[in-house]
């Protein structure tokens, strides 16, 4: 459908929510509920549970659900050694401890990243070596590798971030010829998918789709996370998945204290193996909704930005936040904290994106290579829409899209009060 077109039928069916006051200033809120619940496979859940209690398997260090679970990954990533962990972040430790990172060696990884991937970098006392992202795209720049250059660097990390994928291909050659572990941060995006077949019309329901899942990870370790906002949720978890004999030989030296030092436990285990299962569907549904959303907000803003033609690449990872690209100057100059409090508002969960690193950390404790403007744009400019505005109706995604449209019309109003 044409996108103006569509625009113009929201402005039209939802007139009168849109010319209310806004929420912030005192208006009725769009969604006084908030965002649609979370897409959980809620029965499977709740059975789990009910039959865990049953016994009394869910109260003991290894009941076989931990143990099950590291078989589900096993058998989703062929050749990986997968170490469940007590969250995401320490899966990214566990990773550069895994990676034999120490003392003097150094780490890159982008200058727009979330922050404990460099404080993790620190608190297995190496080097943070900061490089720069992919205009418009938030995902680190290969060439930084390259500008790095050091014998001194033993790990990258590079994540997938608000939707966006680095250039994963280019990261390993480039990582393999330097020998530098690559670390795949997978904490937001736990799978990955060919686009077409994650989208396109050619797909003939759920079992063609499954089929499909398991698109490989490429870096030689893997993290990812089951944290409390995160599309696999179990509150709090995570897990790393190994390549190698001696990684998994040094994070036993590391974790086995006599008893297991980051554990996940029996009950957060029990929840996570469904939601793997179920994983693709929702992937689709998300991003059949971020896509329409998308449309809609380069429309808003006037102009196409770079970071939305990349999806039509030949792959797509599952939905954790959507980046969208804010320039408040588009605006009539309503700063984008500003626009962020309407929007929360209002209801919708909209956050703004990380800050820069090395904006925000001592230049004693990093170094950098070559320029960092593009991560600073990207401290500056990045909005991120939690997954939860995109798990609901055709009807919820069209709200999501009048509640954009309304604080665009508002726009004057909501900088001037
Ligand atoms: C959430 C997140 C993590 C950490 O996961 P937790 O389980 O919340 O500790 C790491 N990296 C990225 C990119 C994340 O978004």
């Amino acid at each position: 459908m044409n996108q103006s077109k569509l625009l113009s039928e929201i402005r039209q069916q939802f007139e009168s929510q849109i010319t209310q006051v806004p929420a912030i200033l005192g208006g009725p809120a769009f969604w006084p509920q908030g965002a649609p619940a979370r897409l959980l496979p809620r029965n499977e859940i709740a059975d789990q549970i009910a039959r865990a209690l049953q016994g009394d398997q869910w109260a003991v260090y290894e009941g076989g659900e931990h143990a099950g679970l590291r078989e589900d990954l096993a058998q989703r990533f062929p050749g990986r050694r997968p170490v469940l962990t007590s969250s995401g972040t320490v899966a990214i430790e566990l990773a550069l401890r895994a990676a034999g990172v120490g003392p003097g060696d150094e780490v890159l990884l982008a200058a727009y990243d979330f922050e404990a991937n460099f404080k993790n970098v620190l608190a297995v006392g190496a080097l943070p070596v900061l490089v720069d992202v992919v205009p418009e795209c938030w995902t680190i720049d290969p060439l930084g590798l390259e500008a790095a250059d050091s014998p001194r660097v033993k790990a990258l990390i590079a994540s997938h971030l608000h939707g966006q994928t680095p250039d994963w291909l280019r990261l390993r050659d480039l990582c393999q010829a330097r020998e530098v572990v690559l670390i795949e941060d997978a904490c937001q995006s736990p799978a990955r998918y060919a686009s077409c077949e994650l989208l396109g019309a050619e797909i003939n329901g759920e079992s063609a789709l499954q089929s499909h899942v398991g698109e490989q990870p490429v870096g030689e370790i893997v993290a990812f996370s089951f944290g409390g906002s995160k599309p696999i949720t179990a509150g709090r978890g995570g897990a790393v998945l190994l390549s190698t004999e001696r990684q998994e030989a040094r994070l036993r030296l590391y974790t086995q204290r006599g008893n297991e030092a980051y554990p996940l436990s029996e009950l957060q285990a029990l929840v996570v193996r469904p939601q793997w299962r179920i994983l693709a569907t929702q992937d689709r549904h998300r991003w059949r909704q971020a896509m329409t959303i998308e449309a809609a907000w380069d429309e808003l803003c006037g102009q196409r930005h770079v970071s939305n033609d990349r999806h039509d690449e030949s792959f797509l990872v599952s939905l954790y936040k959507l980046g969208l690209w804010y320039e408040p100057e588009i605006w009539g100059g309503l700063s984008r904290a500003r626009l962020v409090a309407a929007a929360r508002a209002e209801g919708l969960p909209l956050a703004e994106g990380f800050q820069a690193l090395h904006e925000t950390h001592s230049s004693k404790r990093y170094r950098h290579a070559g320029d960092l403007v593009h991560a600073s744009a990207a401290g500056r400019n990045v909005l991120q829409l939690h997954h939860t505005a995109l798990s609901g109706s055709e009807e919820a995604t069209r709200e999501v899209m009048a509640i954009l449209l309304k604080l665009k019309e508002h726009a004057d109003q909501l900088q001037r009060d």
